[in-house]
């Protein structure tokens, strides 16, 4: 039989995970602050407790939190007895924050896992939509709660330091931001163009975002070797040189080019440090001040 879960938290994400916990066929105790959350999950099958203390109390399984934010967790398991329990953390927070929670729940005698969810909630529960989550801390909860676990997303542990799950996930997020302040810059560009179509722009965009995101890999391969002029076909100094032409276009579609300008700043100090035939990596070190 199926293991039980216990889920406090019936937000967007979490109803997505009590649905996916349903339909996988592990008995389901859940808990929300506003309790009107749980009426329609109450009539799919699962079992509503009426504060987390007893939710927590009555866990035969891994107590699962999908909540807004990590004071919500404090808040929330503030009260309860978590002595012999597992808890796995599912809300969104700093590498800190989740090592803090990570000693505040050991202390209480209880096992924890943290994790950061790579999904939005229509993935959840959906395997073929490449979802997943990233796991970090207690290696033996991970394995022993595996299957609940796969039932909401694939995972991937990042090793033990309770922190770097939430580094992956906020890794991940900034790089996405980054992006889509690119993306805003290039609709900006072509938006005062009339006879241009922005379905057919859009798709060229996210072509040329999926070609260059391989570059990935050979920013890794330098600044894992430390020669930052390896295998590099565009050199930064032709790059830099190119900034020109962007800030210039930019100029002439009334473009703020302020969500640019930051990188290129730093493309430029590189360059005038000698260092105009590598690649892009040496701008890593230049954000960590090395
Ligand atoms: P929602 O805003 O939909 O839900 C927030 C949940 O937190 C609700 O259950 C709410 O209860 C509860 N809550 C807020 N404050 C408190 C508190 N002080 N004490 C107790 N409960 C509280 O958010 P989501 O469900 O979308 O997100 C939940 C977590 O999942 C977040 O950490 C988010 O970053 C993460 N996540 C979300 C994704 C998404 O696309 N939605 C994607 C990846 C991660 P109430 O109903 O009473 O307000």
């Amino acid at each position: 039989s199926k293991s039980p879960v216990t889920l406090l938290g019936l937000g967007a994400m979490g109803t997505a995970l009590a649905r996916a916990w349903l339909a996988a066929g592990h008995p389901l105790t859940v808990w929300n602050r506003t309790p009107e959350k749980a009426a329609p999950l109450v009539g799919e099958g699962a079992r509503a407790a009426a504060t987390p203390a007893e939710a927590v109390a009555s866990a035969t399984g891994p107590v699962v939190l999908c909540l807004l934010d990590d004071a919500s967790v404090g808040e929330a398991l503030d009260g309860t007895d978590l002595k012999g329990r597992a808890v796995v953390n599912l809300t969104t927070a700093t590498p800190a924050q989740a090592r803090r929670r990570a000693r505040w729940v050991e202390e209480r005698g209880a096992r924890f896992l943290d994790g950061g969810i790579m999904a939005v909630p229509p993935m959840i529960g959906r395997p073929e939509t490449g979802g997943y989550t990233f796991y970090s801390g207690d290696r033996v909860l991970f394995e022993r709660h595996r299957e609940v676990l796969e039932a909401a997303t694939g995972v991937k542990f990042v090793g033990e330091d309770h922190g770097h799950a939430a580094l992956h996930d906020i890794a991940l997020l900034s790089a996405m931001t980054g992006m889509f302040a690119g993306i805003a810059h290039a609709f900006a560009l072509v938006r005062p163009e009339r006879d241009l179509d922005e379905a057919g722009f859009a798709a060229l965009l996210a072509d040329w975002l999926g070609a260059m995101a391989g570059m990935t890999h050979g920013m890794a391969a330098q600044l894992v070797s430390g020669d930052y002029t390896e295998g590099v076909t565009s050199n930064l100094a032709m790059m830099a040189a190119g900034n020109d032409a962007l800030l210039a276009t930019a100029a002439e579609q009334s473009v703020d080019p302020r969500l640019l300008t930051p990188y290129m700043e730093l493309m430029r100090r590189r360059v005038a440090q000698g260092h105009g035939d590598e690649g892009l990596a040496g701008t890593v070190d230049l954000l960590t001040g090395g």
